[in-house]
């Protein structure tokens, strides 16, 4: 449009530019306040096992429900709160929130929580992870963090010795969004990692007859299988891509076929309906 109208680049992105920019300001100060103000939940998304289709636990998942904008992406606003080092405070009262609601549920299901890499560096974040533990009562065995392959970027910032530290109060790790990042293979076998995450988009390409996502998927799992690691598929949303991750050999599954992300009295239920039918068994 403006190239049509005789505008060269800068007069094109310019106003462009600044309508970003202020909208995220505007945003970076909604997000500040948006945890006193209560504006912040966790809905819980189902993880299913693949041989069984037994429930295996959920994801929690950060949602953010602005008075005026409705429902903002965590896709937009954690990389926001990153930037503006709000992710710490928000990411301990993500821990602390899935513990004490996970506590509560009749079925003893694992809750995986995501972790940022700035909320890893902080200097207090194994004492936050033994305090919301601690207070919540549950046991440690049913939490799992997620980390993905980027908290392993920066160099000299003891991303090991922390992970070390998780895995001693007996927290479970798994790696997010695995092949999407700098994937080095020397961290995967220096970290135990109980699950690697294979991201959407490998399964997405595999569905499609991508044959190398399906090559990665099998190489992937025979990695995993090979240092004692779990799969786990993320974004299954049809009956035929099921079909195909289970001929893959992934342990688990998770996506829109088996459940969304569900409110928290929801994935209640979800965890009650599957003690009921694990009794029944
Ligand atoms: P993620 O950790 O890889 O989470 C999986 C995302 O895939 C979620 O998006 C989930 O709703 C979506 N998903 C699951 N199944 C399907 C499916 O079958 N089809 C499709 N199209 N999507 C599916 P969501 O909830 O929008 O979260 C996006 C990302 O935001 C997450 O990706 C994670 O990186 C980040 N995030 C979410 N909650 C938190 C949090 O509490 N802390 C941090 N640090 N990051 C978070
Ligand atoms: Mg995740
Ligand atoms: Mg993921
Ligand atoms: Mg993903």
């Amino acid at each position: 449009r403006s190239k049509d109208a005789g505008g060269g680049v800068f007069h094109a992105y310019e106003p462009q530019l600044h309508v970003q920019a202020e909208e995220r300001r505007v945003l970076e100060m909604a997000l500040r306040q948006a945890l006193a103000k209560g504006e912040l939940h966790l809905n819980y998304q189902p993880v299913v096992e693949t041989t069984t289709g037994s429930l295996s636990g959920f994801e929690a998942l950060l949602r953010w429900t602005h008075p005026e904008h409705g429902a903002i992406s965590p896709a937009k606003f954690v990389p926001l709160a990153e930037e503006a080092r709000l992710i710490a405070p928000i990411g301990e009262w993500v821990l602390r929130t899935a513990c004490k609601e996970a506590a509560r549920w009749d079925m003893p299901v694992r809750v995986a929580v995501n972790v940022s890499p700035e909320q890893l560096h902080s200097p207090n974040f194994v004492t936050v992870v033994a305090q919301a533990l601690a207070q919540s009562g549950l046991p440690a065995s049913r939490l799992e963090l997620e980390v993905t392959e980027s908290v392993f970027l920066r160099e000299g910032t003891g991303a090991l010795t922390v992970l070390e530290k998780i895995l001693d109060l007996g927290v479970r790790l798994s790696l997010d969004d695995f092949g999407t990042g700098y994937s080095s293979l020397g961290y995967l076998s220096r970290t135990r990692f109980s699950s690697i995450k294979i991201d959407r988009s490998f399964v997405q390409g595999a569905s499609r007859g991508v044959k190398e996502c399906i090559a990665i998927i099998r190489a992937v799992v025979a990695l995993a299988q090979s240092l004692g690691m779990a799969t786990t598929a993320e974004g299954v949303e049809t009956e035929a891509e099921l079909g195909l991750i289970q001929e893959l050999g992934c342990s688990k599954v998770q996506g829109y076929y088996f459940g969304r992300p569900l409110p928290v009295e929801e994935a209640r239920t979800v965890a009650s309906h599957a003690r009921r039918s694990a009794q029944a068994a």
